[in-house]
C-alpha cells in the first residue's frame, strides 16, 4: 500500500498549486490520470483576473470592485465572504507566478499587461498572449518539481475511503498495469477539475469526465449548485473547440445573418463582453429565431477589423485553431462560433477553507464549490479561484495533518474499500450485455445538451430525467470489449460513465426543482429570479434512488442582491 501524508488527486493548476503550499511542510504527493502538464489548466487561453490596476482604462481598480462585479455577475448566489477573499488574494497570487516565471504579456511600461473580459468593463485579465493556462501550468509545474512532489502519473482515482466521518485514501486504477493500488493519507485534496464531458457541445479536454467528483459524490461526498452549467458564448462550430472571450476582449464583434452587431439589443452598454450566460443567450436566441448565419446553428465572431499585426500578436493561438479547424483565416473572415458548455460552477461542497464536511477531505478548482462563482461564473475567475483556492486547500490540509494525533488508522477501511472496487471491477469486466457503453454515453450528452442546456423547462427537464434514468438501467447491460491490461481505456471509460450518470441525474435533478432564472439557469417556465425561495445554494447527496435534495441559505454580504444590468 502507498501511504503519503496528503494525496493531492490532479495535477491541473489547482492540484499543483495546493502541492506546492503544502510539500514544504507535510509529505505530500499528486496523483494524476494524465501528466500535469496535459491538464485541462494548459487549454486556458484568455486570462486571469487580478486588480492590479496597470491599464490606464483601469487606474482606479482595486479588490473591492473586482469582488463586487463577481458577486454580480454571480447573479448574487455567490457566498460574498468568499469571492471577497478571491478577489484580495488576487494581485498576491499573480506577483507570486510571476515571480516563480511565469511570462504574462507586458505593457510597454514593463508592467503586466490586462485586457478586458469577464464583465469588468475595463481591462483588468492579466495573460500571456492567448495560451495563459499553457504558461501558467508549466510555471508551477516547473515549481513542483524543484520541491521533489512525487508524482503518480496514468493513475486513475475510482473510489475513495471514507471511514465514518473522516477521509482515510482514495483507490487508483494504474493504467499502465491495469492494476488497483490503494493510496492511504492522513488527509486528500480534490482537484480533479470539471466535468464538462457530461455534456455534448463541450469545450472541455476528454478527461474533464467528472470522474474524481463522481467517486467521491457515490461515497456520500456533498455536491453544490450542480444545475449551474457555464455555455461559452464562442466555440468553433463543428468542434466546439474554445475562441477565447479575450478575441472580444481585443475588440472582436459577433454578427447575425444579417450583418448586425445584434448584443445592441441585449445588452447595449456591455455589448459583447456582458457576462457570459447573457451573451450565450443572446446568441441562441439569433439562431432559434432564424438569424444564424444563413439560418444554420451559429454566428459569426468578426476579428477582421482588428488587423494583422494585432491578431498576430494577441491571438495567435486563436488564429491557429480557426485556420487548423474550421479552413478560417480571421485576418481575412468571420470566424463561425455557436455556445459551448464551458464550466461546472457547482462542485463538492467546501468553505472557505476549501474543507468538506469530512476530517481530511479538500477540495478547490473547478471541482470544488466554494462558492465563489455563484450561478455564473466570469471569464478569467477560474483560472484564478484555481490559485487561491488550490494554496489554501494546500494550507488547511497542512495544518489539519500537523495537528493530527492519531496517524496511520485507516488501513482497514482502505483493504475493505479496495476489495469492494477490484469487485465491482472484475463484475463489469464479466459481465456481457447487448449494451455499448460509448452509445450511452453519447446519449447521455445530447440530453445534457438539449434538456439541461442554456434554455430550460419543465417539458424538457422532466424528459431529460426520464431519458438519463433510462440510460442508468441500460447502463447494467454494458459489455466491456478489451479484457486486456494495459491502458485499458475501454474499461475506464465503462467504470467511469456510471459515476457520470447518476452526476447528470443531480444537475437535472437541481435544475427541475429550482424554479427560477438566475445566471446560467435560465427557466422558460419561470423567467424571472426568485430571491424569497431560491437565494439559496442546491446540496445534493447521493442515494441509490437518485439525488436527495436540500438548500442553504446564501451567506448574507454588504450587497443587496439587484437587477443585474449591462
Ligand atoms: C478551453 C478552455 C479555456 C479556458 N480559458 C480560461 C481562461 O482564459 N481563464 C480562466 O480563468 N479560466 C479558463 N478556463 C477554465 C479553467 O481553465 C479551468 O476551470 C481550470 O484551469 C481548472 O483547473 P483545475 O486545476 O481545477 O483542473 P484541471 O486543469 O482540469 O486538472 C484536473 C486534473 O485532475 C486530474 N484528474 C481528473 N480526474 C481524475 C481521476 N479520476 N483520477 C486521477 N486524476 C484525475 C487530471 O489528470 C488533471 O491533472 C478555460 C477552460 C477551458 C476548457
Amino acid at each position: 500500500m502507498y501511504y503519503h501524508k496528503i494525496l493531492v488527486i490532479g495535477g491541473g493548476l489547482a492540484g499543483l498549486r495546493a502541492a506546492i503550499e503544502s510539500a514544504p511542510r507535510v509529505d505530500t504527493a499528486i496523483i494524476s490520470q494524465v501528466h500535469p502538464v496535459r491538464s485541462h489548466s494548459g487549454a486556458a487561453q484568455g486570462g486571469i483576473n487580478a486588480a492590479l490596476a496597470n491599464n490606464p482604462k483601469g487606474a482606479d481598480d482595486n479588490p473591492e470592485k473586482h469582488g463586487f462585479d463577481t458577486i454580480k455577475g454571480s447573479d448574487y448566489l455567490a457566498d460574498q465572504e468568499a469571492a471577497e477573499l478571491m478577489t484580495k488574494e488576487a494581485p498576491g497570487c499573480i506577483y507570486e507566478t510571476e515571480h516563480w516565471g511565469c511570462p504574462f504579456s507586458r505593457t510597454d511600461a514593463g508592467k503586466i499587461a490586462q485586457r478586458p473580459f469577464g464583465g469588468a468593463g475595463f481591462p483588468r485579465t492579466c495573460f500571456a498572449a492567448d495560451k495563459t493556462g499553457m504558461y501558467l501550468l508549466h510555471t508551477l509545474w516547473e515549481r513542483s518539481v524543484k520541491l521533489d512532489v512525487p508524482l503518480y502519473e496514468d493513475r486513475v482515482l475510482v473510489d475513495l475511503v471514507l471511514d465514518g466521518d473522516a477521509c482515510r485514501g482514495v483507490i487508483c486504477w494504474n493504467l499502465k498495469t491495469g492494476e488497483l493500488e490503494p493510496f492511504m493519507a492522513e488527509a486528500v485534496i480534490f482537484a480533479s477539475g470539471g466535468s464538462g464531458q457530461i455534456y455534448a457541445r463541450s469545450t472541455n479536454a476528454l478527461i474533464s469526465s467528472g470522474s474524481a467528483l463522481a467517486a467521491a459524490y457515490r461515497r456520500g461526498v456533498p455536491l453544490k449548485d450542480m444545475e449551474f452549467i457555464q455555455f461559452h458564448p464562442t466555440s468553433l462550430w463543428g468542434t466546439n473547440i474554445l475562441m477565447t472571450e479575450g478575441a472580444r476582449g481585443e475588440g472582436g464583434y459577433l454578427i447575425n445573418n444579417n450583418g448586425e452587431r445584434f448584443m445592441t439589443k441585449y445588452a447595449p452598454k456591455a455589448m459583447e463582453l456582458a457576462p457570459r450566460d447573457i451573451v450565450s443567450r443572446s446568441i441562441q436566441t439569433e439562431i432559434n429565431e432564424g438569424r444564424g448565419i444563413n439560418g444554420g446553428p451559429y454566428v459569426y465572431l468578426d476579428l477582421r477589423h482588428l488587423g494583422r499585426e494585432k491578431i498576430l500578436e494577441r491571438l495567435p493561438g486563436i488564429r491557429d485553431l480557426a485556420i487548423n479547424f474550421v479552413g478560417v483565416d480571421p485576418i481575412d473572415k468571420p470566424v463561425p462560433i455557436q455556445p459551448g458548455q464551458h464550466y461546472t460552477m457547482g462542485g463538492i461542497d467546501t468553505d472557505v477553507n476549501a474543507a468538506t464536511k469530512f476530517k481530511g477531505l479538500y477540495a478547490a478548482g473547478e471541482c470544488a464549490c466554494v462558492s465563489v462563482h455563484g450561478a455564473n461564473r466570469l471569464g478569467g475567475n477560474s483560472m484564478l479561484e484555481t490559485v487561491v483556492f488550490g494554496k489554501i486547500s494546500g494550507r488547511s490540509a497542512a495544518d489539519y495533518v500537523l495537528s493530527k494525533k492519531d496517524q496511520k488508522q485507516g488501513e482497514s477501511a482502505v483493504m475493505n474499500c479496495l476489495r469492494e472496487t477490484k469487485a465491482a471491477i472484475d463484475r463489469l469486466l464479466s459481465q456481457s450485455g447487448d449494451e455499448n457503453h460509448a452509445d450511452i454515453r453519447a446519449e447521455m450528452r445530447q440530453t445534457m445538451f438539449e434538456k439541461c442546456g442554456i434554455f430550460r423547462d419543465k417539458k424538457g427537464l422532466d424528459e431529460g430525467l426520464a431519458k438519463i434514468r433510462e440510460l442508468k438501467e441500460r447502463y447494467q447491460k454494458v459489455t466491456v470489449q478489451n479484457k486486456g491490461k494495459t491502458y485499458n481505456l475501454d474499461l475506464i471509460r465503462c467504470y467511469e460513465l456510471q459515476g457520470m450518470l447518476e452526476v447528470a441525474e443531480a444537475m437535472l435533478v437541481g435544475a427541475l426543482r429550482r424554479e427560477e432564472s438566475r445566471g446560467a439557469h435560465s427557466r422558460l417556465d419561470f423567467k424571472e429570479r426568485d430571491d424569497v425561495k431560491f437565494l439559496k445554494h442546491t446540496v445534493a447527496v447521493y442515494t441509490p434512488d437518485g439525488p436527495q435534495i436540500s438548500y442553504r441559505d446564501v451567506k448574507p454580504g454588504k450587497y443587496k442582491p439587484e437587477a443585474r444590468r449591462y
